[in-house]
């Protein structure tokens, strides 16, 4: 029975792959700049006897895996890229950075890559071993917090003929997702003025500052004449240096947020107008970047349906005493009463939850829903069907991007979670390549019927990788 060879296969490989994810988290690198995950990951999958394209596009930490030959063709997609300022401790209840503001794995993408990672090469060795046809692909994904790294893969048609890709995400619940998430497009606006002498010459000067501040004031009036589920924000990166000189450069980025990527490029040609204006109000220049660009997520109930059963058939996590002992001490890390709310909110009673873990696998969201937040694995969501999934590697009231998360995903205790949702990955693309082909056709009419005559729009075919100082 195959999906008991995944199995064997991923016990056996258990101590690598897990040491794979806590060596990533150890060396956490900034987007794009993710070379020693990058070839931590491709030289154990050339060892394994996989193909390895790369670098992909214009970068140079992304790359795919490859096995088998022709249809369906199943792509699996990873990350690796950590977050700024998230350096923590492993495995304690309490801040404690081991590096100040350094980078740290607050969103667990050491454990997303190498868990997809698990899926493909459990997959792999049971292909061989059956002789199961059709194409695998691991995605080597750099960038995604901030970057939108997909979107650039995307341009140079790495997802173009895939079947359908699943992806996943480390979590606080083993759960399979049916909700839509935001478009968002992240901007950075520089203007250049004249410095001058504020009290002797200020007449000389022209403001760069005075820009951005009414670039601003125009942004914060175009909020009432927009979509009301749209979000813009914005940080001021450079506001000059001196308060006795007029800047004559200054910066800011600014965030925009829509349901659907059209009405985020309506939203995103308006602010571009209202930064000219500001430009012309001052008498500077005015250059604006984009710094990534991300697709709305389209979900897959067809896709979840199919990880769902396999959730429910998958062995549980081998958690030991220790490993369920630091789940439990977390709770200190929050105020009283957050881990009863948390679990509210999936309505779960809280007499289920043991160790502030969820007794089982939970559907989350319905395609009304928007949740919060964007992710580039929306770019390839309208690429090609692609499945949304999470798994338990914090307990129930972590949330992303925060030292509680970073010093969670550090364990063995993340680490486990992680190979099991590898597992379950791997036995819902053992399905889609044998018994349940069909689920196949009905992801893509879905997806069809979902996309509703629109297309994918890929990012302009200037735009470079964000390359920021790592
Ligand atoms: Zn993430």
């Amino acid at each position: 029975m195959s999906k008991e060879s995944i199995h064997t296969h991923l016990e056996a490989l258990r101590p690598q792959l897990q040491n794979m994810a806590l060596d990533i988290w150890a060396h956490p690198e900034a987007g794009f700049h993710e070379t020693y995950a990058s070839n931590l990951q491709k030289d154990f999958l050339r060892g394994m006897g996989a193909k390895i394209i790369a670098p992909i596009d214009m970068l140079e930490t992304a790359f795919v895996a490859e096995y088998g030959e022709g249809q369906p063709i199943i792509g699996l997609l990873g990350e690796f890229d950590a977050l700024p300022g998230l350096s923590q401790k492993a495995g304690v209840n309490y801040r404690e950075p081991l590096e100040e503001n350094a980078y740290g794995h607050g969103c667990g993408h050491n454990l997303l890559g190498t868990g997809s990672i698990a899926a493909f090469v459990g997959l792999m060795l049971t292909m061989q071993e059956e002789g199961i046809p059709g194409t695998i692909r691991y995605y080597g994904c750099p960038a995604e917090e901030v970057y939108s790294g997909k979107s650039f893969m995307a341009r140079a048609g790495v997802f173009d003929d895939l079947d359908c890709c699943l992806s996943w995400h480390p979590s606080g619940e083993d759960g399979v997702g049916y909700a839509n998430n935001t478009a968002l497009t992240t901007m950075e606006f520089h203007f250049t003025g004249t410095e001058a002498h504020a009290a002797a010459n200020p007449h000389l000067g022209r403001s760069a500052l005075d820009a951005v501040e009414l670039m601003n004031v125009g942004a914060n009036y175009l909020r009432e004449h927009i979509i009301p589920s749209a979000r813009i924000h914005y940080i001021i990166t450079d506001g000059g240096r001196a308060v006795n000189v007029v800047p004559g450069r200054a910066a800011s980025q600014y965030a925009i947020r829509a349901p659907q990527v059209d009405q985020m490029h309506d939203i995103r040609s308006r602010l571009i107008d209202i930064a000219r204006g500001a430009a012309l109000m001052t008498g500077t220049k005015m250059e604006y970047v984009l710094v990534g660009v991300y697709h709305n997520r389209l979900p897959n109930a067809a896709l979840a349906d199919l990880a769902y059963e396999n959730y429910l058939q998958a062995p549980p996590t081998p958690w030991n005493e220790e490993e369920l002992a630091f789940a439990t001490s977390m709770a200190a890390a929050y105020p009283e009463g957050t881990v009863e709310k948390t679990v509210a909110n999936y309505g779960i009673s809280m007499e289920e939850v043991h160790n502030n873990l969820l007794p089982r696998p939970v559907r989350m969201g319905s395609k009304s829903k928007i949740t919060g937040g964007s992710s580039d694995v929306g770019d390839v969501s309208w690429i090609t069907p692609t499945l949304n999934m999470t798994g338990t590697c914090c307990p129930v009231m972590v949330n992303g991007h925060t030292w509680q998360a970073a010093s969670c995903y550090g364990t063995t205790f993340a680490a486990k979670g992680m190979l099991r949702s590898g597992e379950v990955l791997a036995m819902t693309a053992y399905d889609l390549l044998t018994t349940r082909k069909e689920v196949l056709t009905q992801a893509r009419q879905e997806w069809e019927q979902d996309k509703e005559g629109k297309h994918y729009i890929p990012i302009p075919s200037d735009l470079k990788p964000y390359l920021s100082e790592a």
